[in-house]
């Protein structure tokens, strides 16, 4: 609480009085430290590969480069590195422009069995290197939704790409639609049998940049904002996610997402 005391004045008699004003400056300070927090993230995240990077380049210079090899080795890893990098200035360049609002959505009708297909699609590669199967499940009736469906799309892929990295091989991973008990509400989830999260970390895990585990997040080339760009995407659909996992056992996220359409015709 911040405390402030302004005298009332008066012209021929002087002060007065006092106005006591208390102020909660409680969620402005909070707001402060994590803007605070983040921007150290940031600069964190972006120094470790570059430290990488300029360490490797010193040290082909330094004769590696001699070595066939090494050499190899050694630029192989600056162009990982590098790969990251890109990676994360395109994350948090998407998550400031969904913070300011600049990227107002695109919706479509959209079909659902279609868009799930698609996911697991697009992961074929992955999903097959890992020996894990997908089963995508629509609700008997629910045909189509209208979405933006870029920017669902790119939900779907980090939650399924989090699904893949998380989970070991010869699992599964379940994709399916349905109306959630508001029946207003569409219910889109992907479900692992992957290693699952810790109890005590589930309540930070939308959070920018947390993971459970920074060394394997970042061995698996994460950036540690897919989960809070997918929560912002899904917010701007007017709609909410959540997560759900047992550790060992497997986890499941799932977005809600209002089936209206605008003029409040169902989609
Ligand atoms: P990252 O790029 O590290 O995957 P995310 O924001 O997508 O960042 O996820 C944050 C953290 O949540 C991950 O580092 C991981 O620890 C945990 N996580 C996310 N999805 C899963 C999942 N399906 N199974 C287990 N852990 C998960």
């Amino acid at each position: 609480l911040r405390l402030t005391f302004n005298p009332i004045h008066r012209r021929e008699t002087g002060i007065v009085g006092m106005i006591a004003v208390i102020q909660d400056v409680t969620e402005q300070e909070k707001l402060e430290q994590s803007r605070k927090q983040f921007v150290a993230n940031v600069s964190h995240e972006l120094r470790t590969p570059l430290t990488t990077i300029k360490s490797y380049a010193e040290a082909l210079q330094d004769g590696a480069l001699e070595e066939e090899q090494l050499a190899e080795r050694f630029v192989g890893v600056i162009s990982n590195e590098t790969e990251r990098m890109i990676r994360l200035v395109t994350d948090l360049l998407h998550l400031s422009r969904l913070d300011s609002n600049t990227s107002s959505l695109r919706k479509q009708r959209i079909n659902l069995h279609d868009m799930l297909d698609e996911v697991a699609d697009r992961f074929s590669f992955q999903l097959h290197q890992k020996s894990i199967q997908t089963y995508v499940s629509v609700e008997r009736g629910l045909k189509t939704a209208w979405l933006d469906r870029d920017q669902i799309d790119q939900v779907l892929d980090n939650l399924m790409s989090n699904a893949i990295k998380y989970t070991l091989d010869g699992g599964a991973i379940y994709l399916s639609a349905k109306r959630s008990a508001l029946i207003s509400d569409l219910q889109i989830s992907v479900q692992d049998t992957g290693i699952g999260i810790p109890r005590k970390d589930l309540s930070k895990i939308f959070e920018r940049f947390y993971r459970v585990d920074k060394a394997r997040s970042r061995n698996m080339g994460g950036t540690g904002l897919g989960l809070s760009i997918a929560r912002e995407i899904v917010k701007a659909h007017g709609g909410s996610i959540s997560l759900d996992s047992v550790l060992n056992e497997g986890t499941t996220v799932t977005m809600n997402l209002p089936l209206l359409q605008e003029g409040g015709d169902r989609a």
